[in-house]
Formats: structure tokens, C-alpha cells, sequence
């Protein structure tokens, strides 16, 4: 089974379901880091699985996101490796942005 068809079994469906309503993960993660409370409609993974079936199905990676968090911040962080999310002071929240990195 490719990737892809993994989000498309009720397997997921029901996990997503379940994780979703657990009030731990029912408000966006991304958006909580800059103090605001958004539901969470999506299971996004924080580290990009890439097709790792383990990491895919490994709750530990997963987080509740909105729909815009998740095609936003996500994608940027896909794309540069980190995330540009920010909280309330304008500071990147990602340990892994380039501004949080310890000087070499
Ligand atoms: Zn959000």
C-alpha cells in the first residue's frame, strides 16, 4: 500500500477521529503557540513521515491542526525545514528555525 492510501482507510479515519476528540489534541497546536484557540480538524505529523510507515502511524509524532495552520505553516516547513510560525512577540516558535539555532 503506497502513502497516499494510508489517509484513505477507515483505519485512519477512526484514528483521527479518536485522537481528535481527545481534549489534549482538540485545539490547533500551531495556533496555540501563538495564544490563540482554534479547533483542530486535522491530524498533521510533526515530523514529515515521508513515507515511513512507523512514523505514520506513530501517535506520538501526531498534532491537532486547523485547515489553515496545516496548509500553511506546513508547507513552508516542508519546504525550508523548519517552521515560520511565530508567537505573540514575533519570535519563531521552531527549535529548528535557523533564529533558535545555537551559533556554531
Ligand atoms: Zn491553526
Amino acid at each position: 500500500m503506497t502513502e497516499k492510501r494510508w489517509y484513505d482507510t477507515t483505519r485512519w479515519r477512526r484514528a483521527v477521529k479518536t485522537f481528535l476528540a481527545d481534549p489534549d489534541n482538540a485545539l490547533c497546536a500551531l495556533c496555540q503557540k501563538i495564544g490563540r484557540d482554534t479547533p483542530a480538524t486535522i491530524v498533521d505529523h510533526k515530523q514529515p513521515h515521508k513515507g515511513d510507515y512507523d512514523l505514520f502511524w506513530n501517535q506520538e509524532n501526531w498534532q491537532g491542526v486547523c485547515a489553515p495552520c496545516h496548509s500553511a505553516a506546513k508547507r513552508m516547513q516542508e519546504i525550508h525545514g523548519y517552521s515560520q510560525a511565530a508567537d505573540l512577540d514575533g519570535l519563531p516558535v521552531d527549535p529548528g528555525h535557523p533564529w533558535n539555532q545555537k551559533e556554531k
